[in-house]
C-alpha cells in the first residue's frame, strides 16, 4: 500500500480525544510525490477542481466554509493563501487577517471581532490567524491568566459547534515547520529586499519561545480538533508539499458537500431574446 492510499483528509486529521505529538510528524515529508515540478503540475489540476467547485458552492448559496490557517512565524500562512487559492473568484472568497487586537476589541470578549468575520452563507472564509491566538500568544505572552486562557478551549469549541449548527464547514489548518526550517525563511527574509517588510524582531522572541509554542499548539489542536471542527496538522517544510495536501482537502471537503447549481425558473425553454 503506499501511503496516498489514505486519503488526505483522514491521514492528517487530528482524530478527536487524542493528544497530537507533533515532534512525532516530519514536518519534510512529500507523500509519494518524486519531484517538486510533479506536485505543482499535480496543484494546478487540484486548483482547476476547486475553481469549479467554488463556483457551484458560491451559486448553491446553502453553507460557508471556514478555513483557519495557524502557524508559527513564516509557517506560510500568506503563501498558502496566494497558491492555493489562486484563480478562484474573488467574489465568494474572504480572507481576514487577525492582528494584534486594538482597543475597541479589546474592550469585547475576545470571539467578539472573529464573529463578526465568520464567512456569509455561500462565501469561503480564510483567517489568517484566528481565535487560536487567544490560546497560543496570549497564553505563551501570559497576556491573560490561566484561569483565563484555560476556559478558551472550550468555550472556542461552543463557539465552533454554533457555527457549524449555523451552516458552516469548518477546516483547521496548522502548518507545521521545524525549527530550523524557521531558521532558514527568516535568514531569507533577512537578505530577500523584497521578503524585508515581512520581518518583525518580535519574530526572534518568539523564536525563543519555540517550545513554549509548541505546547501551546499541542493543547490547542488536541483540545480543540472535533468532530464537527477537525484540526488537520500539515507537514509544511516544503510549500509544494503543503498547498498540495491544503488544496486536496479542500476540493475532497467541497466534493462531499456536493454543491448543486439551483433550479433555474420554469418555462425558460420558449424565451426567445428578440
Ligand atoms: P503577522 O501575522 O505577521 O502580521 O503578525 C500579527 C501579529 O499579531 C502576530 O505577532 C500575532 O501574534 C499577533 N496577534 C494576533 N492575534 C492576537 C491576539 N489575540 N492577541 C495578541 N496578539 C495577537
Ligand atoms: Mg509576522
Amino acid at each position: 500500500m503506499t501511503t496516498t492510499d489514505v486519503p488526505f483528509c483522514e491521514r492528517y486529521c487530528v482524530k478527536p480525544g487524542t493528544r497530537v505529538d507533533l515532534n512525532g510528524i516530519d514536518a519534510n515529508e512529500v507523500g509519494d510525490f518524486e519531484s517538486k515540478k510533479q506536485a505543482k503540475s499535480a496543484l494546478k489540476h487540484l486548483r482547476e477542481d476547486l475553481i469549479k467547485l467554488q463556483e457551484r458552492f458560491y451559486a448553491w448559496d446553502k453553507r460557508s466554509l471556514l478555513i483557519v490557517l495557524q502557524a508559527t512565524d513564516t509557517g506560510g500562512k500568506d503563501g498558502t493563501i496566494e497558491h492555493v487559492m489562486q484563480g478562484t473568484n474573488p467574489q465568494g472568497v474572504e480572507v481576514t487577517s487577525f492582528k494584534v487586537p486594538t482597543a475597541e476589541e479589546l474592550a469585547h470578549d475576545y470571539l467578539w471581532r472573529i464573529h463578526k468575520a465568520v464567512p456569509a452563507r455561500r462565501m469561503i472564509g480564510i483567517f489568517n490567524r484566528s481565535h487560536y491566538e487567544d490560546v497560543l500568544v496570549v497564553r505563551v505572552h501570559d497576556l491573560v491568566p490561566e484561569s483565563v486562557w484555560r476556559k478558551r478551549y472550550d468555550e472556542i469549541n461552543a463557539f465552533e459547534k454554533l457555527l457549524v449548527d449555523s451552516g458552516a464547514t469548518i477546516l483547521k489548518f496548522y502548518l507545521h515547520i521545524c525549527k530550523d526550517e524557521q531558521a532558514r525563511r527568516l535568514q531569507a527574509r533577512l537578505h530577500d529586499p523584497d521578503k524585508r517588510w515581512k520581518f518583525s524582531k518580535g519574530d526572534l522572541k518568539d523564536r525563543a519561545l519555540w517550545d513554549d509554542y509548541q505546547a501551546a499548539f499541542t493543547d490547542a489542536i488536541s483540545l480543540c480538533s472535533t468532530a464537527h471542527a477537525p484540526w488537520y496538522v500539515i507537514p509544511a517544510n516544503h510549500k509544494w508539499y503543503r498547498n498540495y495536501v491544503i488544496a486536496n482537502i479542500l476540493v475532497e471537503t467541497l466534493k462531499q458537500l456536493n454543491p448543486q447549481f439551483p433550479e433555474p425558473e420554469e418555462g425558460l425553454d420558449d424565451i426567445v431574446i428578440v
